[in-house]
């Protein structure tokens, strides 16, 4: 069989079996593989220097001639160094290249080269090491730099990509319909991927990167429906519309909040259907989601169904277990808890009543979808701060049991346009006030000169009864001189916080450690929680008023949210003092934010416009499939028409089986693996 795009990459000349290995350490299969291997950069070879105005100690690009080549030298350590004596036509330089006599020896004497490397010397004599070059007859004068790994070099992977190229363009195809890429003004595939590797100018490089980013958006937003449509083919448990629930939300110690309560009814209409729901709760960090989950379980239990709600962390799974067990015990509704950290005779005996239906709501961590937990009849799987679960996990828990409904909350609000395509796969219910009475949480930014300051302030609050917590980015010291818990908490201990009861938090601590001095925070026996960012996801401790953050600068927008959000909880005026003695623009900017603004979709706003798009999709916790290309060159415009395309295409042709969709099709299950899409 004649290679082609999907053979594998030892089909590629020059390709054995050292080189093969290498590629796929880079995640590179076949030669289709490879040209998605998308440059990182490029090399501009048309701004050339003449040699007597070479920057010395920089990296340059020289036309040379090579005059002279010595042979080899072996020097010390088996290393092989190599030299050639070249001119610019009026100054002589020495061309030095180390332990590379393969690379050496292309170079041809009489032959004239664009080279690009390190110069270093004086006005007398100059040299320039290890130098990439290309022929003076290239007629690409723009060259592709490559991520690369020991042993491949990026002639290598260039004189590869061409053959990949010509491969693709025998058998040429294209994903998007004719008339799709005459409206959304798109380039060919073919030409797109020759010019993100070898474009004719800057503008054909970043027309081709639009196509492909606005690919990889487009696949992804099809994906996700896919998946959507998917999990709507199975049948749930319809539950019963008659069964009330006025009683446990009146017997509620407060009044549900309209978004509340809208949230509820739109999550009771989809229990009541016979298709799963699927649904995310988006609300800001406070805005009482956990009553909303509660209410579900409520009416699940009713129905005679389970519920399961599985919370990212330890510290998180116990504290709903007792929020969820103070509401819905009275009701005769049976809640029980089931985390790693349990004995395993405890968990079996949990266990053995979930199998037998005498629990209605288990709350946990990620152990209660485990293979060995068996339900009698789960109706209802809800997971807390979603954004710790990725996609695929998503589909995994789709699976479990009979088609369970599902509800997954997330404290993480993002602006609607990315939130379609990282929760493409949901319908989306948000909650986007506050309940009443919250006192926004005043928020300061200062530098370290003003520390003491600061802690007397904390230390007036707690003398008014309240408590604090202060977070810093370290758990031990290290070179980087950020604040550490343990050494922070020692200090403290002597100086600012002297005389007041403080403990520490972190995630090097045992789950029961952990919860043995969250109890003691919450029970009011710890004053001052020292804490790293574990305490960041959903801890509810309403008497805490005062957060202090070190180290400021080390955290985005979001997670500095997130932080803030654990103050502010109860009926208290709040602080929370952000400590930085960074003074950077992009720094300053963030303090700024966060001191003007509490609401979390306005924050997540601006830290869009901050980092764009594509940071959100490097974020790894998304969970969603590895993108290429998207997370450098997107920018929200072409996330919209992306997302507008997606809707129409699958307005038409839902399962993309027509003729002219087939290759977008096969692109997406490229993308996502078969067993979520398929
Ligand atoms: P989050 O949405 O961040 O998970 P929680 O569910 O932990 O928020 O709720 C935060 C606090 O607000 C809790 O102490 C909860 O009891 C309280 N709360 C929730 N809903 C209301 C409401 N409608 N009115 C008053 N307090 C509420
Ligand atoms: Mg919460």
């Amino acid at each position: 069989m004649p290679a082609n795009l999907f053979s594998e990459i030892e089909y590629l000349k020059g390709v054995g079996k050292a080189r093969g290995e290498k590629y796929r350490k880079l995640g590179i299969g076949s030669p289709y593989e490879l040209i998605y291997h998308i440059p990182r950069a490029y090399l501009d070879f048309r701004t050339h220097v003449p040699v007597c105005q070479a920057q010395i100690n920089e990296y340059n690009v020289l036309r040379l001639t090579v005059f002279r080549k010595l042979s080899p030298q072996r020097i010390k350590g088996g290393l092989v160094i190599c030299k050639a004596a070249a001119t610019d036509g009026i100054d002589d330089i020495l061309i030095v290249v180390y332990n590379n006599v393969y690379g050496f020896q292309a170079l041809k004497e009489g032959e004239t080269y664009y080279m690009y490397g390190k110069v270093s010397g004086n006005f007398l004599r100059k040299e320039i090491s290890a130098p990439v070059y290309i022929s003076a007859q290239e007629k690409v004068l723009i060259q592709p730099v490559y991520r690369l790994t020991q042993g491949l070099s990026v002639n290598m992977i260039r004189s590869n990509m061409k053959q990949a190229l010509e491969l693709m363009k025998s058998e040429p195809f294209e994903t998007l319909p004719d008339e799709i890429m005459r409206r959304y003004e798109l380039k060919p595939l073919m030409w797109a991927l020759e010019n993100i590797h070898f474009p004719e100018s800057d503008m054909a490089s970043d027309e081709a990167r639009r196509r492909l980013a606005f690919d990889e958006l487009l696949k992804l937003q099809i994906g996700m429906s896919l998946m959507k449509s998917r999990s709507r083919r199975n049948t749930a448990h319809r539950m019963d519309t008659s069964v009330d629930i006025g009683s446990f939300i009146s017997g509620l110690p407060f009044e549900l909040t309209d978004d509340q309560k809208k949230a509820v009814n739109e999550i009771i209409a989809d229990l009541c259907r016979s298709v799963p729901m699927n649904r995310l709760l988006q609300g800001d960090v406070g805005s009482g989601k956990t009553a909303v989950a509660a209410a579900a379980c409520y009416f699940a239990a009713k129905n005679g169904e389970q519920s399961a709600l599985m919370a990212p962390t330890e510290i998180l799974a116990n504290q709903h277990f007792r929020t969820l067990s103070g509401f819905l015990e009275p009701f005769g509704v049976n809640v029980c808890l089931l985390t790693g950290s349990m004995t395993a005779k405890k968990k079996a005996a949990v266990r053995e009543r979930i199998a037998a239906g005498e629990i209605d709501v288990v709350v946990g961590t990620h152990a209660i979808i485990q293979k060995d937990v068996e339900y009698s009849s789960l109706g209802l799987v809800i997971t807390d701060e979603q954004h710790r679960f990725g996609v695929a996990q998503r589909a995994a828990l789709a699976e479990k049991g009979d088609a369970p409904h599902k509800l997954v909350m997330s404290a993480t609000p993002i602006p609607r346009t990315l939130a379609l395509i990282i929760y493409g796969d949901l319908d989306i219910s948000a909650i986007t006030q506050l309940p009443e009475g919250r006192k926004p949480v005043q928020t300061y930014a200062v530098t370290g000169k003003l520390r003491h300051r600061a802690f007397g302030f904390v230390r007036s609050r707690l003398d008014e009864g309240r408590q604090a917590y202060v977070v810093c980015p370290m758990i031990e010291d290290s070179e980087s001189e950020l604040f550490a818990v343990k050494s922070y908490a020692k200090n403290a201990a002597d100086s600012d916080l002297k005389g007041y009861t403080t403990a520490l938090l972190h995630g090097k601590m045992s789950a029961a450690e952990k919860d043995r001095t969250m109890k003691s925070f919450r029970d009011g026996e710890i004053q001052v929680l020292i804490c790293t960012t574990v305490v960041e996801v959903g801890v509810d401790v309403p008497n805490a008023a005062v957060m202090v953050i070190e180290n400021a600068e080390r955290f985005g927008l979001s997670q500095l949210h997130q932080l803030r959000g654990r103050v502010g909880r109860g009926q208290f005026e709040s602080t929370c003092i952000l400590i930085t003695d960074n003074t950077s623009e992009e720094c300053v900017k963030r303090m700024k934010i966060m001191s003007s603004t509490t609401d979390g979709f306005k924050i997540s706003e601006e830290d869009l416009k901050m980092r764009g798009p594509g940071d959100f999709f490097g974020n790894a916790q998304h969970g969603l499939p590895p993108l290429k290309i998207a997370d450098i060159a997107c920018n929200m415009e072409l996330m919209n028409k992306a997302q507008s395309c997606a809707r129409e295409l699958l307005e038409n042709d839902p399962d993309l089986s027509k003729p002219q969709n087939r290759a977008l099709k096969m692109d997406v299950l490229r993308l996502f693996s078969r067993e979520i899409i398929g």
